[in-house]
C-alpha cells in the first residue's frame, strides 16, 4: 500500500485530567475520502484540531506522509499541505468573497492566484455571483463555500473538514456533499468530520466510528452505513 497521507499511531490526548482521545489510530491514503463519525463530545474535533498541534499530544505519533509532525509548529504543518476549511466558517466577514479567497494563498504566494480563482468559481459558481459581496452578507450554506474554497486556494495535499453540514437546510446539505464528490472525483484527499452520518459515510470510502475518545469501528462507508450499531447510534434506527 502507498505511504499514508495522514496517520494516526496510538494517540492520546488529555485536558488536564480528561482524556478526550485514547490510543487513537487512523490512516488516510492519498486520494481517499475517510469520514470520521460520533456524538457530541466524542472527540471528534479535538482529533482534528492535534493534527495542527493544538492542543499537542501526550503519547503516539501522528504522521503527514510518513514525517511525524507531533512536534511541529501550526504553522509549518499549514505550510507542508493541510488545510482546514473550519467548522463556524471563520471567514473574514468585512471582506469580500474575492478578497476572502485572495487570503487563502497567503501562504503559498499568488502566481496561481487567477487561474486558481477561476477554478473555485467554476467548482462554486454561487461565489462567482457573489464575489463583490462582503462575506458578513452570504447565507450559512454559502459561507460554508467560501470556507472550502478558501482552503482549496492554499493548494492542499489534504483537506480537512470539520462539519461541513452544521446548522445548514438539508438542500444546502445536498449542494456542499455533491461540491465535495467533484472534489474527491478530482483526486483530492478528503478527512472529514461529521455529526451527518448518512451523507458523510455515503460520500466517504472509508469511515471510522468514535466514542468516548475511541475508535469503536471503522470499515468502509457502505459498511458502516449497512452495520446495525451505526444504523440504531447515528442514522436514527432507519
Ligand atoms: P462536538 O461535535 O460536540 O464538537 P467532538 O466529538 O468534536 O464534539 P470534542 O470537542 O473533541 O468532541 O470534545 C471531546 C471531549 O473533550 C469532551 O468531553 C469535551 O468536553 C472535552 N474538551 C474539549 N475541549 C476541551 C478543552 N479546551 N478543555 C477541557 N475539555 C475539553
Amino acid at each position: 500500500m502507498a505511504e499514508p497521507m495522514l496517520k494516526f499511531d496510538a494517540v492520546d490526548v488529555f485536558y488536564g485530567p480528561v482524556q478526550a482521545l485514547k490510543q487513537v489510530s487512523l490512516s488516510v491514503q492519498p486520494g481517499e475520502t475517510v469520514a470520521l463519525i460520533g456524538a457530541n463530545g466524542a472527540g471528534k474535533s479535538t482529533l482534528l484540531m492535534s493534527i495542527f498541534g493544538q492542543p499537542r499530544i501526550a503519547q503516539g505519533e501522528i504522521y503527514f506522509q510518513g514525517e511525524p509532525i507531533s512536534q511541529r509548529s501550526t504553522h509549518f504543518i499549514a505550510a507542508s499541505g493541510i488545510a482546514q476549511a473550519p467548522e463556524g466558517r471563520r471567514i473574514f466577514a468585512d471582506m469580500t468573497v474575492e478578497e476572502n479567497l485572495q487570503m487563502g494563498t497567503i501562504a503559498i504566494g499568488s502566481a496561481h492566484q487567477k487561474s486558481d480563482l477561476a477554478r473555485m468559481y467554476e467548482l462554486f459558481p454561487r461565489l462567482l455571483e457573489r464575489r463583490k459581496q462582503r462575506a458578513m452578507t452570504l447565507s450559512g450554506g454559502e459561507q460554508q463555500m467560501l470556507a472550502i474554497a478558501r482552503a482549496l486556494m492554499s493548494r492542499p495535499r489534504l483537506l480537512l473538514l470539520d462539519e461541513p453540514s452544521l446548522g445548514l437546510a438539508p438542500i444546502v446539505v445536498k449542494q456542499i456533499f455533491a461540491i465535495l464528490r467533484e472534489l474527491t472525483q478530482q483526486g483530492m484527499t478528503l478527512f472529514l468530520v461529521e455529526q451527518n452520518a448518512r451523507h458523510a459515510l455515503a460520500l466517504a470510502d472509508r469511515g471510522y466510528v468514535m466514542a468516548n475518545g475511541e475508535i469503536r469501528l471503522s470499515g468502509s462507508g457502505q459498511a458502516l452505513l449497512d452495520n446495525e450499531e451505526v444504523r440504531s447510534a447515528y442514522l436514527g434506527g432507519t
